[in-house]
């Protein structure tokens, strides 16, 4: 099969999965606006789009400087080109499809766009019905895990090209730079997935650190948190480094950040509780007396988004499944010394887990 329709596939199977969902959320139709969910359902990979999506339907509406592009791409679905708006449009397919109860997410319209839409729905009722789509999103086919795997590569060669260049006076925003230029120029990325994070010895101890102007010293702490976007893909790794060697009490907590990692990974499996496999790492860091020091979840899932379900936290409910692709973040961060994180990314697999990035680059 040709990769088209590889992907065409996986289209039939994610609307097929949706459109039977529709029932039991006692709705009969859904208005969607997210690029990713857009993307997700049509293949369609432009901006300022929406779908409606019913029992019979995939409706792709679009404006003029997409509709050509958004017919070739999107095999399975209606385009209709918008002149008097989103919403106006949107509504026409859903009275066109008869469709009175139509769920919606409020996160992802303006309050002018639902205002507009109660309007142009003309009786029709609009109901709250949010992450139906994230939720598929959550496990991955196995053709959406190797265009992960390709972002991975990407990101990885481009890590291992930055390490011969690194020199003692460059700055946080010049390896950023010179990291994303690599993934973009050299190795052919669509762009980096999130803004580079490049942040040494002290500044490492804020978990989203902004690159800067501090410099690299010969045995400091480099971390650096990056991610490529390749084929609409993301992927997303965390490195804690050093040019020398590293403080002795940031080489300690280096350890034990990989061994929370180690641990973490062992307990990945189907029907894993979200909130276990974060405690399975923390529980250890605690134990170690760095409970406090590690202040986020362990982890998210990653795909179209950076963000992704699931989440790894204390407050997640919700087990794993097979096909689930989820990052394993354990950090240690001490405000005003140091800070030290490792991330990798795990493919939930029937037997357990199979580690998506390449754990020996250090
Ligand atoms: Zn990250
Ligand atoms: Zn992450």
């Amino acid at each position: 099969m040709s990769e088209d329709s590889l992907w065409t596939e996986d289209l039939k199977r994610r609307t097929g999965l949706l459109r039977e969902s529709l029932e039991c959320h006692r709705i009969d139709g859904l208005l969607l606006t997210s690029e990713a969910n857009v993307r997700y359902l049509t293949g369609f990979s432009g901006s300022e789009s929406a779908v409606f999506f019913s029992a019979r339907r995939t409706v792709l509406v679009t404006d003029f400087r997409y509709v050509e592009e958004a017919r070739e791409t999107c095999p399975l679905a209606e385009v209709v080109r918008h002149s008097r708006g989103l919403m106006d449009a949107l509504a026409r397919e859903a009275r066109r499809s008869r469709a009175k109860r139509l769920g919606f997410d409020p996160a992802q319209f303006t309050v002018i766009q639902a205002r507009a839409l109660r309007k142009a729905l003309r009786g029709a009722s609009l109901v709250a019905r949010p992450g139906l789509v994230e939720e598929l999103r959550g496990v991955k086919s196995a053709r959406e895990v190797a265009a992960i795997e390709e972002a991975l590569r990407v990101a990885e060669r481009a890590y291992v090209m930055l390490w011969r260049r690194l020199r003692p006076g460059m700055t946080e925003m010049d390896v950023a730079s010179e990291l994303d230029y690599i993934m973009r120029r050299r190795l052919g990325a669509q762009g980096s997935a999130f803004e580079t994070i490049v942040a040494f010895d002290d500044h490492a101890s804020q978990p989203h650190a902004k690159p800067g102007s501090r410099r690299i010293r010969n045995d400091g702490v480099i971390l650096i948190d990056w991610g490529a976007r390749k084929g609409g893909y993301n992927c997303d790794l965390t490195r804690t480094s050093s040019l020398g060697t590293m403080p002795k009490k940031a080489l300690k907590a280096r350890e034990l950040v990989i061994e929370a990692q180690r641990r973490a990974i062992a307990a990945i499996r189907p029907g894993a509780a979200l909130r276990d496999v974060d405690g399975v790492a923390r529980r250890f860091l605690v134990s170690r007396g760095y409970g406090r020091a590690f202040g986020h979840g362990l982890g998210h899932g990653v795909g179209l988004e950076i963000h992704e379900l699931p989440t790894l936290g204390r407050r997640w409910k919700g087990t794993l499944r097979s096909g689930m692709v989820v990052t394993v973040e354990p950090g240690v961060y001490l405000p005003g010394e140091f800070g030290v994180r490792i991330e990798d990314m795990v493919l939930v697999t029937g037997a357990g887990a199979r580690v998506l990035s390449s754990q020996s680059i250090e």
